[in-house]
């Protein structure tokens, strides 16, 4: 069997949900597990998470898979519907919605009186990216209050910058001005549950938190309590000793200096390994962090083993994950942490370890 594998850890998943709760200890919680739980799997991910009040999602067959496998908690589309066609399967299952836009509240005309549609009214307030403008928050909130179909109201909106220097900045004033204090309010991502307890609100939605991610640039989940959930590992499958001049890999890209040993390790760009991270993005071999050699090519990907002399085929490879943080593959790689978990490919097998 080829080796490469991803170990889903599902109580690291149970543990960065208390994290998150702890954080937040008045607020109710909606676990994020779009993008098939940022690659961790939707049903596993749910499962490990059932401590949360909710789920977030994106896709609208993933929500009627949470319904179907019998999760009777708020399930939430984060960008709602596409189309009113779609408004019956949202009856129908009980989903709640993000309105965020003039063209979804005209949609919503084709609701049903009575179909008790749980709306969550988004506010644009500088990410410029969905949501209602603020001049306009009260306006929709008097049509949805008015709209004999709908039936909770929440106010979101969402930060652009909580995860830097700049902070929450504007937003949050420009939100409270727009929205009021009459709803129940969502704002915060990962970034703002760890970072602004002021942004906290009725329902925080952390993401990538829960998998063991730092959102933050420059840090790991270590530096704020979290627990890696996915580790991406492999074995060496072959070794080899280039001499000087030697080059591995296509486009001869690295070119040994001195007699170096290299370990070719089953894991490419087809199982979610990023194709751009450079000669030099960490990788764990055995206890030895060392470096990748080359370009990633497919399903293969070279590494240092100059300084792990008893490393030999059948060696286990650490990618990502316990040992050899996710974020600082990422950041070799020029990307972040949820762009890689997210990239997982259906073809690595998953363990899950409870
Ligand atoms: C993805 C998403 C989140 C979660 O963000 P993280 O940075 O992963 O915590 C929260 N809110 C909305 C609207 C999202 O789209």
């Amino acid at each position: 069997m080829r080796p490469v594998s991803a170990t889903i850890d599902l109580s690291a998943l149970r543990h960065n949900l208390a994290v998150a709760q702890r954080c937040a200890p008045r607020s109710k919680a909606f676990a994020v597990i779009k993008a098939n739980a940022y690659g961790h799997g939707l049903l596993r991910a749910a499962r490990a998470l059932s401590e949360a009040d909710g789920f977030a999602v994106v896709e609208l067959e993933g929500a009627v898979r949470l319904r179907e496998a019998g999760y009777a908690e708020r399930v939430l589309l984060l960008e709602g519907f596409f189309e009113p066609r779609e408004l019956a399967t949202l009856v129908q299952y009980k989903l709640s919605t993000v309105v965020h836009s003039p063209e979804q509240l005209d949609m919503l005309d084709a609701l049903p009186a009575g179909s008790d549609l749980d709306v969550l009214l988004k506010i644009n307030t500088g990410m410029n990216r969905l949501g209602l403008q603020p001049s306009h928050a009260g306006d929709a909130l008097a049509r949805l209050e008015g709209h004999p179909g709908v039936g909770q109201i929440t106010v979101m909106t969402h930060f652009a910058n909580a995860d830097a220097p700049e902070g929450l900045g504007e937003q949050l004033a420009i939100f409270d001005a727009a929205a009021g204090r009459k709803y129940p309010r969502s704002l915060a991502n990962s970034a703002a549950v760890l970072r602004y307890p002021e942004s906290h609100a009725d329902w925080i939605r952390p993401g990538i938190m829960l998998y063991g991610c730092s959102p933050f640039p420059g840090g790991v989940a270590a530096d704020v309590g979290l627990e890696p959930a996915m580790t991406l590992a492999s074995e060496i499958i072959a070794v080899r000793e280039l001499a000087p001049g030697d080059a591995v890999g296509y486009g001869s890209l690295f070119v040994a200096e001195r007699l170096t040993r290299v370990g070719v390790v089953a894991c490419g760009y087809a199982d979610g390994y990023p194709r751009h991270a450079p000669t030099g993005t960490p990788v764990l071999v055995g206890a030895t962090l060392t470096r990748t050699l080359g370009r990633v090519s497919m399903d293969m990907l070279c590494v240092d083993l100059t300084a792990v002399p008893d490393a030999r085929v059948g060696t286990r490879v650490v990618l990502w994950g316990e040992g050899n943080p996710v974020e600082r593959v990422a950041e070799s790689a020029g990307t972040v942490g949820y762009e890689l978990l997210c990239a997982l490919a259906p073809r690595v097998r998953v363990i899950e370890k409870s």
